[in-house]
């Protein structure tokens, strides 16, 4: 069965779109339409076009992810290996026989998430050949462009196995989410922030309405962010480009939080 997505944002869609439809993720003010217009593809075309899924191990029990040459916004999606099974998480715009059966050499996938509708990439193709649930937070349901029964809503927290669990924070989206993974860091937790929380070169975070058009939230949502991470019991965060707080995570992002909510005050205005 041929699998349809756009070609800007790489999530998958309900059938084949004409040229003269606008995808509703790119045209949303988090996104943007690209300067030569609206383009639909198929993963059989991507993967006619040379594209490729590339794997390697971020930390033990944590593999990575991401197509090359990069597809749609170009995530890293992470897999983690639970004893329990496996999360795959913010899946690619890309599905090959041999990421398959990779994946399916670590364990069976008792789950498929994404954080937030951007990341959707074609969930919907990996969880028929995977035979796993599409976990979809229920506040941006409205954001697919494909519906299947293998799709689940769910909000508020979701506990995937004894060591997995999906937190709802919003912010960037109302229903984006993170992925508690208790068991690593060894041991000390892993968040899988998506870009609900992002890792900053610097080693700090931030958090935005919109990324690539610097549209900011408010500093009370960004706190509300970092109380809610404050219960969870994390050591390091990665975001999904595959950026990381190596350590410390949890206080970097109070830290990161507290300093964004000054500046939005004004309390840095006399440095501007
Ligand atoms: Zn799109």
């Amino acid at each position: 069965m041929t699998t349809h997505l756009c070609a800007t944002c790489a999530v998958e869609t309900d059938g084949a779109h004409s040229a003269d439809q606008i995808c509703p993720i790119c045209a949303d003010e988090r996104q943007y339409l690209p300067k030569g217009g609206q383009r639909w593809t198929t993963v059989e075309q991507l993967i006619a076009d040379g594209h490729t899924l590339e794997w390697f191990e971020v930390e033990p029990n944590l593999i990575g992810l991401i197509t090359k040459p990069s597809i749609g916004i170009g995530q890293q999606t992470m897999v983690v290996r639970g004893e329990q099974g496996c999360l795959v998480w913010d899946p690619p715009g890309l599905i090959t026989n041999e990421a398959v059966d990779h994946i399916r050499r670590l364990g069976p996938v008792v789950a498929i998430a994404a954080s937030h509708p951007h990341m959707f990439g074609v969930q919907l193709a990996w969880a028929e050949i995977l035979g796993a649930p599409v976990l979809v937070n229920e506040k941006d349901a409205g954001w697919l462009q494909r519906r299947g029964d293998a799709i689940e809503l769910w909000s508020g927290k979701r506990q995937l196995t004894s060591a997995i669990a999906l937190y709802e924070l919003g912010g960037h989206f109302p229903g984006s989410s993170v992925a508690l993974w208790s068991a690593g860091a060894d041991g000390q937790g892993v968040l899988l922030a998506g870009d609900t929380i992002s890792a900053n070169p610097d080693g700090t975070a931030s958090f935005m309405r919109s990324y690539p058009n610097k549209i900011p939230l408010s500093g009370a949502v960004v706190r509300r962010l970092a109380d809610a991470t404050d219960r969870l019991p994390f050591d390091r965060l990665y975001n999904n480009f595959g950026a990381v707080i190596d350590t410390d995570a949890r206080a970097v992002v109070r830290f990161s939080a507290d300093r964004y909510a000054a500046w939005v005050r004004g309390d840095y205005d006399h440095l501007t």
